[in-house]
Parts: structure tokens; sequence; C-alpha cells
């Protein structure tokens, strides 16, 4: 049994990943939302005796506040709840590739690595699997014609096991160079970006400018504490999951490749794919999706603060599909964005499921669940 819920935290990622048999059901956390979503998870693990409380991992994919800042809260809380942890993946800024000029003051990712720093039990778990090292795909050799290693893989308890999928040693370069700059969005005076910025929000599109969105491209988010995000992909019981976080399109297209490069196949099958960035165009590319064969697309996201998902994202995945198969996007929230595609979806040759009536769009229900079986 493998059941992923996408937890309603807004436009974040909280997902909360259960595997296993009824008796001895064992948990994930991949992400934990922005601090206003918090109770949402809260409420889910008040819900379980004290004794079933139990990560076996939790993964904060990367700095963003949608991502870590639940999990700011939640490890504050972690006594209170009795909640047990076995292992904690995250880069903190000791993991990041050293640089020549480092005089940032990175928020929330200092705050996150001294509450794991500071609690001995919980710094012992800190990317134990990866030597206490950084969570990272080692680079393939320099010499094109050597063998390329397999992607690091991590066999947890109860038979799941998961393959890593980014960050690549660049991405964390980057982030390194820009972790002020992740954290505070963009440098100050760094009018380009400031630009770019501005053209991703919606609420500040006339209402006559498509055509000035135009430029936008697929897999064009360039964000570094997006590129650093861990992904995974997940395999438990015969199920194959891929958890894109707000990976870079690049990043996923190399090291899909590389995985089907390793395993002999021209695309992975999976069950699904919770899509990286909340279903925003620039974080798909064909590279990437024609390397996997796969009809659930999991969009986490209200549409609040940067409007997604994209209807373009929908599209593309479309067109990317095995011959023959049709894809579903599985959305956490219905709003006024993860309408749209709906409203796309017969043109498109797509369908989209939304959470259950009594959740009610844009407030913090159960969220939406899917059960692989
Ligand atoms: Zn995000």
């Amino acid at each position: 049994m493998l059941s992923l819920t996408l937890l309603p935290a807004a436009h974040g990622d909280a997902l909360w990943i259960e595997y296993g048999p009824a008796r001895g059901r064992r948990r994930l956390l991949i992400d934990a939302g922005p601090a206003h979503t918090y109770p949402a998870l809260q409420a889910r693990l008040e819900k379980l005796k004290p004794a079933q409380r139990r990560f076996e991992l939790v993964v904060v994919s990367h700095i963003d506040a949608d991502h870590i800042d639940g999990a700011l809260i939640l490890l504050q809380d972690r006594a209170r709840l009795q909640l047990q942890i076995g292992e904690v993946w995250f880069n903190t800024w000791a993991h990041l590739p050293a640089h020549a000029r480092d005089d940032f003051a990175p928020l929330q990712g200092e705050f996150l690595g001294a509450l794991i720093g500071l609690d001995a039990a919980l710094a012992q778990t800190l990317n134990k699997r990866f030597d206490r090292k950084a969570v990272v795909v080692p680079p393939p050799p320099a010499d094109t014609t050597a063998p390329v290693p397999p992607l690091p893989v991590v066999e947890l308890a109860g038979g799941a096991r998961l393959t890593l999928l980014g960050p690549n040693p660049p991405d964390l370069r980057r982030l390194r160079a820009r972790w002020s700059a992740a954290i505070r969005d963009f440098t100050p005076g760094d009018a380009e970006e400031a630009k770019r910025r501005l053209l991703e929000r919606r609420e500040y599109r006339p209402p006559t400018g498509p055509a000035v969105f135009a430029a936008r491209a697929y897999g064009d988010d360039r964000a570094p504490a997006n590129g650093s995000s861990i992904s995974l992909l997940l395999e438990v019981h015969g199920q194959a999951v891929l958890l894109a976080a707000d990976a870079h399109a690049r990043t996923l297209a190399a090291n899909l490749a590389r995985l089907c490069a390793e395993r002999g196949v021209s695309r992975l099958k999976l069950d699904a794919v919770k899509l990286p960035h909340h279903g925003s165009m620039g974080n798909v590319n064909i590279d990437w999706l024609s390397r996997v064969d796969c009809d659930r697309w999991l969009v986490s996201t209200n549409g609040a603060v940067f409007g997604h998902p994209d209807v373009q994202t929908a599209e593309l995945v479309a067109r990317c599909m095995p011959a023959g198969k049709r894809a579903a996007f599985h959305c956490n929230y219905r709003s006024e964005t993860t309408e749209r595609l709906q409203d796309g979806a017969a043109a498109g040759g797509w369908s989209v499921v939304y959470p259950p009536k009594n959740a009610a769009a844009g407030r913090a229900g159960e969220g939406l669940t899917l059960e692989l079986r």
C-alpha cells in the first residue's frame, strides 16, 4: 500500500506519504508548507496515537518559505507532539560547496540548520545516508567515455527505495552564490531579476496583456533556491512516484536521462508525478517529460502568490504522453488558477481531479489523497 496526500499547504508543498501494511504503517514527509498552513500538518499528526507519530524520513527539499517554514514550526513542536524522526534530509549552508566570497545571512536555512544542529538527537539524523554530507547527485565523470556511476539509492525500512534525481553540484554552487538572493527573492538592484519576478505575478498582469508574457518559456526557471531542490524517485511495493519538489527542468532532464540509461529503458514507468514548482511551465520541458510514462500528475497549490499552475504545463504534459494515454491532473485545491486546467481539459484531452466538495477551496481541509496499490 502506498498513499500520497497533498496537504492543504496554500501555494506550497507538504506531501504526506504512507506505505506498508495497516499494522506497521510507515510515513514520510516531503516539505511542510508555509507557516500559516502548519495547523493542517499538526492536526494530521495529532490524529495519530503518540506511538505512531514517526516519520522514517523528513525531506526539506529547499529553502523557499512555501516548503521550509512549516518545518521550522514542526521541529519546534516535535517534543510536544512526541514525534520521532528517523532521518532528516536538508542541505544546510555547511553542505553547500565553498565559494570565494561568503557574506550572506541565509535566514530560513540558518534557522533550520540551527534547529537541527542544536538538537543532539536530530543532528545525528541529518543527511545520515549521505555520510552527513550534502544530498547531491555525484557528477558524471569528466571523461565522457568512462562509465557513468549509478544515481544514489537509499533503502528505507519497510521496503521503500529512494533514488536521488537532484540537485546536481552546479545547482548547489548557484545556491551558495545566491543564498541571500534566494531568501529575499532577489538581490536589491538586480533589475533583470526584479522584472522577471514581476512578470510572474499574475495579479500585476494588465488585463489585455497576454502577449507581454509570451517571452516566458518552458523550463526557464533559474531561481537558485528552486534549482537546489532535493528531488526523488520513490519506489515501494511495485509503485513508483516522482517527487520533483521545485526542481529545475534541466536537472530533472539530466538525471532522468541518466536513470533511463542506467536501467536500459527509454521512459520510466511511473504511477504518479508530483509536478515541480506547483505546476509552473518554467519547470517542465520536453526533455524530461518525454523520459516518463505516467498518467497521474499531482499539482500542489491554491494559486496564491505566484498564480500556479500554468495551463501551458498541462498542454506540454499532454503532448509528451505516450501514444494512446491520457493525463489526469490531481489538484489539492479547487481555485481560480487550478480551474484553468479544467477549462483547457476538453480541448487538450486531459482530465482534472479536485478534492471532494467538503474541502472548500482555499480553506484548510484534508488536502488530496491518492491511494496507489
Ligand atoms: Zn515552492
